[in-house]
């Protein structure tokens, strides 16, 4: 590790050029024109025990650095990655979808930087338990071993970093397992981190569900971090029962918002639309369905879709665009089905909801449907896409009951302009986090997780770095 390698930034044809099988591999394709982005190597699962391997034998020496240089090493990891940002974010934008501008490519790949960053910052001293003459109890926090890391397509960089910037930093080594939409872009953020990084301490094995199952029940792992869907995380406490690893969940959500009936439309109307497109709808703690108070209903309706109509979406290196393609198709089929039930059951589309036949590329238009019924499935199920069904409620009670309704309960939010008012309704909400006034707003210094099937587990925070420590009490 020196300090000229960590400032010598990558050019996009050599960041891709490293992380692409020599032969074969898998095709990915760019969502918004259906190019070729590259080849994608497929690892075996003799791949995936060479790579826990090697994580093992690095482990022991990694985790002696002790907290102050593993901590140096997340600093210059942050120095890499803004050295090369533009590559991989241009990378990012290929496979993903999303376009450099707005909260998409740009600020992901910022968004690696900044947790980086955080977490390197982190003070986790051991806490004295018990000190009283009788006796003396410490709780410490000591690295787990090899923590496997299982990732989606929607964040694939920046979930990584949250997933192994606390693994690394607790004195554990890394095997990402990133989804098979989005295997580039992990690959080629593993690649710039590993520029200085020690050998050995991250790796990355790239395949289908399959590698997943094999990392979940690998008895060389000590612990998954995983994000992704409620149905998966359900597979990975199944596979991983035998072995009985330790667990991250941070699963599906479908989070509510609910606007009181003193909110100014006008002046939430753009946070309001970045809380529920952001990444083009594609955001684990993104609002998903919105209540409004039957007073101000046609407001925001209208203050929603005027700001809706400035939003340009297109292929994501077109510097003017914010709004991208779905990922892939499945997910565009998911949004088209959805927005068809609302439509079949009689609700108005105030935007969007008609896709054009003729355009390349997985573009969804954003969509906004109003007069819908709290059990329409574009309400019910997880759109993961830009389409926002707004429902219309008469009493705070009705809101709530409402918002509480489903089974998941990752982000919610408030909107009002009596903060007293607004925190007392946050508190009747079943969600990890309730935003006021903003919606998705996570921080890399603030616990982040689910209540109810969207997971369990803190991410972030001294509080996330606990979650990658076994915890040990040592008594005399
Ligand atoms: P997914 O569950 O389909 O896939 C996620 C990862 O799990 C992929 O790498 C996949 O290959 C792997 N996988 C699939 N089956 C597996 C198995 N049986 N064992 C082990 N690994 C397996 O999720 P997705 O479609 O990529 O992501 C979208 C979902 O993720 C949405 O529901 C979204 O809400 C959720 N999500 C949650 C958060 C959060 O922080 N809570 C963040 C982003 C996305």
């Amino acid at each position: 590790m020196t300090e000229t390698q960590t400032q010598t930034p990558l050019s996009y044809a050599d960041l891709l050029a490293s992380v692409v099988p020599a032969e074969g591999g898998r095709e990915i394709l760019d969502p918004a024109t259906g190019e070729v982005v590259g080849r994608a190597p497929e690892h075996t699962a003799a791949d995936l025990d060479a790579a826990v391997a090697a994580a093992r034998a690095a482990q022991p020496a990694w985790a002696a650095l002790g907290h102050e240089r593993r901590a140096e090493y997340l600093t210059r990891a942050a120095d890499a990655v803004e050295a090369s940002a533009e590559a991989l974010a241009e990378l990012l934008s290929r496979e993903q979808g999303k376009p450099l501008n707005g909260p998409n490519a740009r600020f992901e790949v910022g968004a690696c930087a900044a947790w980086l960053r955080t977490t390197a910052a982190f003070e986790l001293a051991p806490e004295v338990l018990v000190d009283d003459g009788g006796g003396r109890a410490e709780l410490h926090y000591r690295p787990l071993g090899v923590v496997g890391a299982i990732g989606p397509w929607n964040w694939p960089m920046m979930i990584s970093v949250w997933q192994l910037a606390p693994a690394l930093r607790m004195g554990n080594t890394v095997v990402m397992k990133p989804s098979e939409y989005t295997p580039l872009s992990v690959l080629a953020l593993a690649r710039v981190l590993n520029e200085v990084l020690p050998e050995g301490v991250l790796h990355v094995v790239s395949g289908g569900r399959e590698v997943g199952e094999g990392l979940a029940a690998h008895p060389g792992v000590d612990k998954i971090m995983f994000t992704g869907s409620t149905a998966t995380g359900k597979a990975i406490i199944r596979s991983s029962a035998d072995t009985v690893k330790r667990l991250t969940l941070e699963l599906g959500g479908n989070d509510a918002g609910i606007v009181l009936p003193d909110a100014d439309p006008a002046a939430i109307a753009q946070d309001l639309f970045w809380g529920a497109f952001i990444n083009t709808g594609q955001t684990c703690a993104a609002l998903k369905r919105l209540y409004v108070h039957e007073d101000l209903y046609e407001a925001v309706c209208q203050a929603l879709t005027a700001v809706a109509a400035q939003m340009p979406m297109g292929v994501g290196l077109e510097e003017t665009n914010v709004l991208g393609p779905l990922q892939n198709k499945a997910q565009f089929d998911i949004v088209a089905s959805l927005v068809q039930a609302a439509k079949d059951a009689g609700a108005r589309v105030l935007v969007g909801g008609d896709p054009d036949p003729d355009q390349p590329g997985y573009f969804y238009p954003t969509t906004l449907v109003a007069d819908i019924a709290n059990d329409n499935p574009l309400v019910a199920r997880e759109q993961f896409g830009p389409a926002l069904p707004i429902i219309k409620y008469s009493s705070i009670e009705e809101a709530v009951a409402m918002a509480n309704a489903l089974d998941v309960g990752l982000g919610a939010s408030v909107w009002g302009t009596d903060l007293e008012a607004a925190r007392a309704v946050a508190a009747r909400i079943q969600a990890g986090t309730v935003w006021i006034n903003k919606h998705g707003a996570v921080d890399p210094r603030v616990p982040f997780g689910g209540a109810k099937q969207s997971g369990y587990g803190l991410e972030f925070g001294v509080e996330g770095l606990k979650h990658l420590g076994a915890p040990q009490v040592i008594s005399y």
